[in-house]
């Protein structure tokens, strides 16, 4: 959607991965010669599913379904990942950066809404490139870069005019959380310059049609996955999952995003998260968000007045939401 498309050599590009320090790890790793740092990859494109997806926010998958890549590896690995198998690499196939080109057009002509980013940090330069070769070639759908909110934001510059929708999530405030659960201690203030950046790239909500969602009423907020939001053009979503005995630190993470960005950007709460076999021996995590926990951090958002809220409704915390990572698509 974007009418900015530099061109880039690749050559130039796959210089960030010499010493790579594309994310706040700053591994320095020279994945160029095969070293991998924290993600786990090196530069060799790796991903793992792309497919039309229904389960993002309506505004991203519309009647159609996202146009989604989920890739290989991860730079936060949290402990409680919902989709190990891919964040530890296990699973993915490699590709080329022509063929991911190719990808962007054939779910474009599946009739994506979008294209959407899974987990895209690690190979940031590749996927810029593959962008750009997809533009030319006729890509014209909003681009959605959807991460875990660690990024860095020189990396993030080189996105500037290819991306039109960020969707990162912003998981803590807790300095103590975050080290403890993605081992990074500096996860809320690198993510916050992040989303600083990510917000000075594509500005304010805009739709297709109609120019905005409904609003809410009363004490419900009216943006409980409405059927007819319209669908997204450019702006950002924020994800918050909220996780079993720390509605406290849900709390900060929304005031802060309140204070920050007003009503200006939409903020997704979610309650799906679900106690898989990693976290077996972690008493506080080995069960499920309690109905009056989540009840409470949705309750907060609509004191703090936040108007543009997707919250989730009934048995979201199953394992079939998360997708076969069966190297369909690639
Ligand atoms: S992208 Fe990977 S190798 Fe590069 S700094 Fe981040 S975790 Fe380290």
């Amino acid at each position: 959607m974007s009418d900015h498309h530099p061109r880039r050599s690749y050559q130039d590009l796959l210089q960030h991965y010499t010493s790579c320090a594309l994310c706040p790890r700053q591994c320095h790793a020279n994945r160029l010669a095969g070293e991998t740092g924290y993600c786990g990859q090196s530069m060799r494109l790796r991903a793992a599913r792309a497919a039309l997806h229904m389960w993002e926010e309506p505004c991203i998958s519309g009647a159609a379904g996202s146009g989604t890549v989920f890739f290989s590896g991860c730079n936060l690995r949290c402990i409680y990942c919902q989709n190990h198998d891919i964040a530890l690499g296990q699973t993915g196939k490699e590709i080329s950066v022509g063929r991911l080109a190719e990808i962007f057009l054939k779910l474009q002509q599946k009739g994506a809404a979008n294209i959407n980013l899974v987990t895209p940090t690690h190979y940031l330069p590749t996927i810029a490139y593959a962008l750009e070769q997809a533009r030319l070639g006729g890509l014209s759908l909003p681009v959605v870069y959807n991460c875990g909110g660690y990024e860095s934001v020189d990396a993030l510059r080189m996105l500037e005019g290819l991306v039109d929708i960020y969707l990162p999530d912003l998981k803590y405030v807790s300095e103590e959380l975050s080290a403890r659960y993605s081992h990074a201690e500096d996860y809320f203030p690198k993510a916050r310059l992040a989303l600083a950046e990510m917000f000075r790239q594509v500005g304010k909500l805009m739709f297709y049609e109609p120019a905005a969602p409904s609003r809410p009423s009363g004490r419900a907020p009216a943006a409980v996955y409405p059927p007819d939001t319209p669908l997204l053009r450019r702006g950002m979503i924020v994800r918050h999952l909220v996780l079993p005995g720390h509605v406290g630190d849900s709390k900060k993470v929304l005031h802060y995003l309140r204070d920050t960005f007003g009503n200006h950007i939409y903020v997704s709460v979610m309650c799906q998260y679900t106690p898989l076999h990693l976290v077996a021996d972690i008493p506080e995590l080995s069960r499920r968000v309690t109905p009056a926990e989540y009840q409470r951090v949705v309750d907060y958002c609509l004191r703090l007045g936040m108007e543009n809220v997707y919250i989730q409704e009934g048995d979201v915390a199953q394992e079939s939401y998360i997708p076969p990572f069966d190297l369909s698509g690639l």
